[in-house]
């Protein structure tokens, strides 16, 4: 792959579903992918974050995953996927035909260290150097940033502690006592996966599941979430749990883990000891392993040069735009980060960018 062009309209960081979605529309604004605007991703290959899921998350065990924009021309459907194969496979697979396709040329793997203001200008540092350009349009997901809460000695646990993030699959987990904290989907298919293969097996979350009694999230729930998510950008606060506003579909396979006992949360331990968990009446559960499902934050880190973050612990966005840098938009962000807002936040901001250039 050649070098990053060191000067460009629009640099678009991240190459998933919301940073190729940007991409799809801009190309369609007749600009010219590769040298009017360049995509980067760290990522080693296709599939955005889904190329690092774990074996066992398959199409649909989720959500629904969304078609990107444009992709029944490439004669390929998530809804008609093979859903024996893993999620990361496919998902890697489509996006490799969708930019080969639309020719969306990415240029990986770039880490993307920092973006800082240059006047009129923005410079990006990445690492094949830096690139100039009057647009930023940052979609770097959330994979990067994994969230563990803090417990009363969480440092001092003898066993294994690992995010959702660094999960591989259940077979290391064969014969030993897990506790898999979350209350969020991710959670749930690591306790079905985990039912056969490990010895001991505990779920806590720290608060109540909403289990839907309907099969699929319903859309009244989806459209709170959301809304949920969209307040908190526009008042640059830190965005809510997602899964706090939809809860979790009573799918057949959730019901009968329910049934089973599986699928049945305590609360939360209070504190975290060296061989394992102290719960609130004072008993102790020996465990060997920690399953943090709890989800990530935004990744923005190499945003921070341009101090767009408010007091609130948040960045100020409304309709994927920066409020504080008009420069700046954040593609699959808040209201935007599931696989049908991604595809939304690349028309919304394809067509600002294209008023401001
Ligand atoms: P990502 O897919 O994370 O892409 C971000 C890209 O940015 C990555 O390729 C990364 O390499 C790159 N990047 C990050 N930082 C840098 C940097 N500094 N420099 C260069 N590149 C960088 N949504 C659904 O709609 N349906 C589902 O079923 C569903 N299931 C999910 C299951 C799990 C376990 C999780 C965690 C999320 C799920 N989601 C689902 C949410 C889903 O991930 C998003 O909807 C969507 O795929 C995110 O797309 P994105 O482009 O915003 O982010």
């Amino acid at each position: 792959m050649s070098s990053v062009p060191p000067q460009t309209q629009v640099v678009v960081i991240g190459a998933g579903q919301a940073g190729l979605s940007v991409a799809y529309y801009l190309r369609r604004f007749e600009l010219e992918p590769g040298s009017d605007f360049v995509l980067l991703d760290r990522g080693p290959s296709t599939g955005g974050a889904w190329q690092f899921r774990w074996d066992a998350l398959r199409l649909g065990s989720a959500h629904r995953v969304s078609d990107l924009p444009g992709m029944s021309e490439t004669g390929l459907s998530f809804d008609v996927a093979d859903r024996t194969r893993p999620a990361s496979e496919i998902v890697g697979e489509y996006y490799r035909r969708y930019e080969e396709h639309f020719g969306l040329r990415v240029f990986r793997p770039v880490v993307v260290s920092s973006v800082f203001d240059r006047g009129a200008d923005l410079v990006v540092a990445h690492g094949s150097g830096e690139t100039v350009t009057r647009i930023v349009v940052n979609a770097t997901g959330t994979w990067g940033a994994p969230f563990v809460p803090y417990y009363p000695g969480i440092r001092e646990f003898r066993g294994r502690q690992l995010h959702t993030a660094e999960y591989v699959s259940a077979e290391e987990f064969a014969g030993q006592r897990v506790v898999v904290v979350g209350g969020g989907t991710s959670a749930v298919g690591f306790l079905l996966e985990l039912e056969h293969v490990a010895s001991g097996l505990t779920w806590v979350s720290r608060r109540p599941i909403d289990f839907h009694e309907d099969n699929e999230l319903s859309p009244e729930s989806g459209v709170a979430a959301v809304s949920m998510q969209d307040a908190a950008a526009r008042a640059g606060a830190a965005l809510p749990s997602i899964v706090s506003g939809t809860g979790i579909a009573r799918t057949r396979r959730v019901a009968a883990g329910i049934e089973r006992g599986v699928l049945v949360a305590r609360p939360m331990f209070t504190a975290v000891e060296q061989n394992g968990v102290r719960w609130p009446d004072g008993t102790f559960s020996e465990v060997d392993a920690i399953i943090w499902a709890t989800g990530f934050r935004p990744e923005l880190r190499h945003l921070a040069p341009l101090r767009l973050r408010e007091k609130a612990g948040g960045i100020s966005v409304g309709s994927g735009a920066s409020w504080t840098d008009p420069r700046i938009f954040l593609a699959g962000y808040g209201p935007q980060a599931s696989t049908i807002g991604a595809n939304r936040a690349g028309r919304m901001i394809a067509r600002q960018i294209m008023a401001q250039l």
